[in-house]
């Protein structure tokens, strides 16, 4: 078995919801088992050069599992969720009603076409560090980001910001 990380994010049709869903289906998937989930956060849309404005704020949340399933496939698993939450394929960082993203294999670093793990957003993200950073409260163990260091120490170069927490997910 391999502890992963899966970052979800919704900003359309009634976006807790879609989270308590897919935090349920995260655990029903073969070989799969979820552990812990952080509370919702709710955070600003991205901004910035290829992002379309004037979206809804998301709500986010990271659940942590324990899988026997490769991360390629536990990729496409990921994908076959978000398209039974009738996410479009639109534009780039446009709104959706579902979003899941393999932040973290194990200690596996994974370079693929379709498959870069860490995720390549997750050193910058306060809606991901925040919450990764809530499960591992009060932990003796430290959680490790392969190929960069310690949680803390991205945490301590991403400001809270806009990112605020909600409430527990249940
Ligand atoms: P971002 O990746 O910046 O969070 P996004 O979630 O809006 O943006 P998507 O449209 O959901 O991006 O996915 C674009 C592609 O990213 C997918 O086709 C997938 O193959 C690829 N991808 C690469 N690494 C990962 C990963 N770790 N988790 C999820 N998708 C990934
Ligand atoms: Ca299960
Ligand atoms: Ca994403
Ligand atoms: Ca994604």
């Amino acid at each position: 078995m391999t502890r992963a990380y899966i970052g979800l994010g919704s900003n359309l049709a009634d976006p807790e919801n879609q989270i308590r869903a897919a935090l349920a289906e995260l655990d029903n998937l073969a070989q799969t088992r979820r552990l812990r989930h952080s509370s919702l956060y709710r955070s600003p849309p991205l901004s910035g050069p290829g992002v379309p404005a004037d979206q809804p704020d998301y709500l986010n949340a990271v659940a942590e599992l324990d899988t026997g399933l490769g991360a390629p496939v536990l990729l496409r698993a990921l994908q076959q969720l978000e398209t039974t939450h009738q996410r479009q394929r639109g534009e780039r960082w446009g709104p959706r009603t579902l979003d899941l993203d393999l932040l973290l294999y194990g200690d596996e670093t994974i370079d693929l076409p379709q498959l870069t793990v860490p995720h390549p957003g997750l050193y910058e993200r306060n809606f991901v560090l925040y919450p990764l950073a809530e499960l591992w409260a009060g932990q003796t163990e430290r959680l490790r980001i392969p190929g960069s260091g310690t949680l803390a120490e991205l945490l301590a170069d991403c400001p809270r910001g806009a990112l605020e927490k909600l409430r527990e997910c249940q």
